[in-house]
């Protein structure tokens, strides 16, 4: 089965046996949970999408492996227009769900383990890309989401893993076995964890050699013996739970994150992709950070094309539309959006080939791309409170509305412009309040903060890679500095 339906992704879901808590109970099937079901529904988008005409050449792409049509998820970036393609398809999912759909941390996984192992087997004399490129044909064949396990929990930040109070605050190699290794520790703030067939955990930074323990890579399956999910709860999370759609905001499409922690979990040989390789934990982590913060300038972009939108509806259903603040206002969250999706598109239009043939984005601007939206989407959700009205954290529930007596009076004085329902109003506005400060909140505002690495990891790559000798050099020629300095960066 080389493409999977959306319903055909569901069933599978219904196999797996996850351990996993939440809210203090245990949940045997996740996958008809009010609370995290609409996050499953984000991800069939990925599956349902793939199989629209209109939609095939950006969900779909050609394995360099079987040269089979697979789903985009699954494929590793052949060239820099598969890496455009990538983004411009995190835009139209973004758009069409309003929500983290989740399965881009498994790809970007997939893709910077795939430069990673072919580079330290070249290096090295290691034999893990075989067994990677193993595994990337049975989730291209039976096309499966992949969750991307990076962030540990890092206990106290001052200490590199081995000086830690508690050794498991990275996760690590306990034993090693002649079948294969025994994993021990956590990772933190798991994107669509619960709506994956594997986890593929990588670390989570650059190792010394007193480290090569937590130097490690592999996959297992997500419900794997040993594994413990404990969901992670969202502002407004349970309105979900009361009946309702219009409280909800978004009552289809969600995310959602999980505490993933490994008891001693086995991992075999085959499933291992680094292990004690020290050195190239930090390419990896460099890799991965750069894919998914490519990424950024693909999905938040969708996503804020669902708040802009919603607040231009805001504005028409008030009668303020035609006010030249609110036009203006309109204008900047547009630029806003479209300069995260400029920086999207550059750093791949800019991508090169690694020496596996996979494609790597450009490290510079993906950088700046995720920088910028540590910034923007919090000025576009200001303007969208700043257009919507203080109505959207005052108004009453869907209750009261649907109540005999008082849900007349809530028709009546809420209403806005004539022809306008109050009901389609409030359900604008509700609409902006997830995404500015619900369920949705988490992924538009506090993950493009700390998603992919937080503000300062993408500066200290921008140092490093903003080669501001080789500018130097630029200006003392130009100026006749004596001393020129020849040095040229491309930057
Ligand atoms: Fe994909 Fe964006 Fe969600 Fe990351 S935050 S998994 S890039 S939708
Ligand atoms: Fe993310």
């Amino acid at each position: 089965m080389a493409l999977m339906t959306g319903a055909q992704y569901e069933e599978s879901l219904r196999k797996m046996r996850f351990n996993l808590y939440l809210q203090g109970e245990k949940v045997e099937c996740p996958v008809d949970h009010p609370i995290i079901r609409p996050s499953l529904n984000a991800v069939k988008m990925t599956y349902d999408l793939a199989h629209d005409p209109a939609h095939e050449e950006l969900m779909t792409a050609t394995s360099h492996l079987s040269g089979e049509k697979v789903n985009r998820f699954t494929h590793l970036h052949q060239n820099a227009d598969d890496l455009v393609k990538k983004v411009k398809m995190q835009r139209l999912l973004g758009q069409k769900t309003g929500s983290c759909f989740q399965r881009c941390v498994g790809m970007d996984a997939m893709n910077a383990v795939d430069t990673v192992t072919f580079e330290m087997d070249r290096d090295l004399g290691t034999q893990y890309h075989a067994r990677f490129e193993q595994f990337l044909r049975l989730v291209q064949d039976e096309d499966l989401t992949i969750d991307g396990a990076m962030t540990d929990p890092k206990g106290d930040r001052s200490l590199p893993p081995h000086k830690q109070a508690d050794p498991d605050m990275y996760l690590r190699v306990v034993e090693k076995r002649p079948d294969g290794i025994v994993v021990r520790g956590a990772k933190c703030h798991q994107t669509g964890a619960l709506n994956s067939h594997w986890i593929l955990v990588m670390p989570t930074i650059s190792m010394g050699e007193e480290d090569a323990d937590y130097a490690v890579c592999f996959v297992a399956p997500a419900d794997s013996a040993g594994i413990t999910y404990i969901y992670g709860r969202q502002s407004c999370d349970t309105r979900k739970l009361e009946g309702g759609a219009l409280d909800v905001g978004n009552a289809t499409f969600g995310g959602h994150e999980s505490l993933v922690i490994f008891e001693d979990v086995f991992v075999p040989w085959e499933n291992v992709f680094m292990c004690g390789e020290y050195r190239y934990s930090g390419m990896l982590v460099e890799r991965f950070a750069g894919y998914h913060r490519q990424s950024y300038g693909g999905c938040k972009v969708g996503v804020g094309d669902v708040l802009i939108g919603a607040t231009a509806l805001a504005a028409e259903y008030n009668g303020a539309a035609k006010a030249s603040h609110v036009k203006d206002k309109l204008i900047e969250m547009v630029h806003l959006n479209e300069t995260l999706y400029a920086c999207g598109i550059a750093c791949s239009a800019a991508g090169a080939r690694t020496a596996s043939g996979t494609y790597l984005i450009d490290m510079l601007l993906a950088n700046v791309c995720k920088q910028n939206v540590t910034r923007f989407p919090y000025e576009i959700a200001r303007l969208a409170e700043d257009i919507a009205g203080g109505l959207f954290v005052t108004m009453p529930s869907e209750k009261d509305l649907r109540h005999p007596e008082i849900g007349p009076k809530i028709e009546k004085y809420l209403g806005g412009t004539s022809g306008v329902p109050t009901e389609d109003r409030l359900r604008v506005l509700r609409l902006i309040e997830n995404l500015t400060l619900g369920t949705a909140a988490v992924g538009y505002r506090t993950e493009s903060m700390h998603g992919a690495g937080s503000p300062q990891a993408q500066r200290i790559m921008i140092a490093r890679q903003g080669n501001i000798e080789a500018k130097k050099g630029l200006a003392k020629k130009i100026a006749g500095v004596a001393g020129e300095d020849t040095k040229q960066g491309k930057n």
